[in-house]
């Protein structure tokens, strides 16, 4: 093995495995350290070179120029990343593979996940792809189409009553009863090693130095993976310059803005949102997200639900793109982060555009 997983905390190393979840000497979280350089050309994961790779296609997702929507924000040059054309229609599957492809070179058979529900119909897809049970715990206010999803893969899902907090904490509890591997999107950390293909290929695009990644940050995977992969590719000088990378958060549930921003706020001030998919109090990466935030030279924003509902109409009617809210929310975002000045209207945005509409019933 070229790598070893080393404890955010402590910096304590173990052996690579899918299966310990937490550091055991000071119950932090993991992330994957490299022993050799990157060569910049594609990203190192933690998948064995032949080892079998479930995969159902995702990757290489569109990048589109938004007119009518960059004209309407007065700015030069904005870019949307269809991340929703995926297969199972979130930005989630690359973090997926390479997370069911490792622990299924591990022997894993049955494990358990918790979710908002676009991991967790991830995770169960390629489950089945996989031929392993997926256990997947969602909260029971998910959309119905999410929840769908994962019944139709075969997943056994547990809906648990009150926050997305309640099915992490679920799940956690299942884990300790049932002894199955813990393979949360959030808590490991090779799905956010699958994550970082999308900076490769944002650098192989038409659009490869743009400048802005604006984009909705609940647990974090993608800001946190995005970034790990453009700074694969600078320090292999694939590229000259990294995007600033702007987390945008809703009002109802902001821990990582008021972190960035010093904003009084806590996880017992979290109210509902309809951008369900970054509805996350306590997001155990909150580190790395701050981090990946800070050293990119980006900030964080909350937006309201109203506008956030604007922007997905506006997206509809304007660019014939159906998103869900928590998409929509990183362009309320956009509008803000233009207005404060953090980004020059002269200058190049990119915005993932991270989850399908139809999964969710439209809110008016
Ligand atoms: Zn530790």
């Amino acid at each position: 093995m070229n790598f070893h997983l080393e404890c955010l905390d402590c910096g304590h190393r173990i052996s690579p495995t899918t299966k310990q979840i937490r550091c055991n000497t000071c119950n932090g979280l993991f992330q994957v350290a490299y022993n050799d350089a990157s060569g910049g050309k594609q990203p190192r994961t933690p998948l064995s070179p032949g080892a079998e790779v479930v995969s159902l296609g995702e990757g290489l997702t569109p990048l589109i120029r938004l007119e009518r929507t960059a004209k309407r924000l007065g700015i030069d040059q904005l870019w949307a990343k269809l991340e929703f054309i995926a297969p199972t229609g979130s930005f989630k599957d690359r973090g997926t593979s390479v997370l069911i492809s490792t622990a299924l070179a591990e022997g894993v058979t049955e494990f358990v996940e918790d979710s908002s529900g676009n991991a967790g119909a991830s995770l169960s897809a390629y489950a089945a792809a996989a031929g392993m049970k997926a256990h997947v715990f969602v909260p029971a206010s998910a959309a119905s189409g999410k929840l769908d999803q994962i019944r139709i893969f075969g997943a056994e899902l547990h809906a648990v009553d009150g926050p997305r907090q309640a099915a992490a904490d679920a799940a956690e509890q299942f884990v300790a009863e049932r002894g199955l591997p813990y393979l949360s999107h959030n808590l490991s950390p090779y799905f956010s090693e699958g994550m970082k293909a999308v900076a490769y290929e944002i650098a192989c695009s038409a659009a490869p130095g743009v400048q802005h990644i604006v984009l909705p940050v609940g647990n974090g995977s993608l800001l946190i993976g995005a970034k790990a992969g453009h700074d694969e590719l600078l320090s292999a000088n694939a590229v000259s310059s990294a995007p600033k990378f702007h987390a945008v958060q809703a009002e109802n549930v902001q821990p990582i803005t008021a972190a960035i921003t010093g904003t009084k706020w806590q996880a017992s001030d979290a109210q509902p949102t309809v951008a369900s998919g970054i509805a996350v109090s306590s997001p155990p990466r909150l580190g790395q997200c701050v981090e990946a935030v800070r050293d990119s030279g980006g900030e964080a924003v909350s937006v309201g639900d109203d506008v956030t509902l604007e922007w997905q109409r506006r997206l509809a009617r304007d660019e014939g793109i159906f998103c869900e809210a928590t998409s929509a929310a990183a362009f309320a975002g956009l509008e803000r982060l233009l207005a404060s000045g953090a980004i020059g209207r002269q200058e190049s945005v990119l915005v993932p555009v991270t989850g399908s509409g139809l999964k969710e019933p439209v809110r008016r």
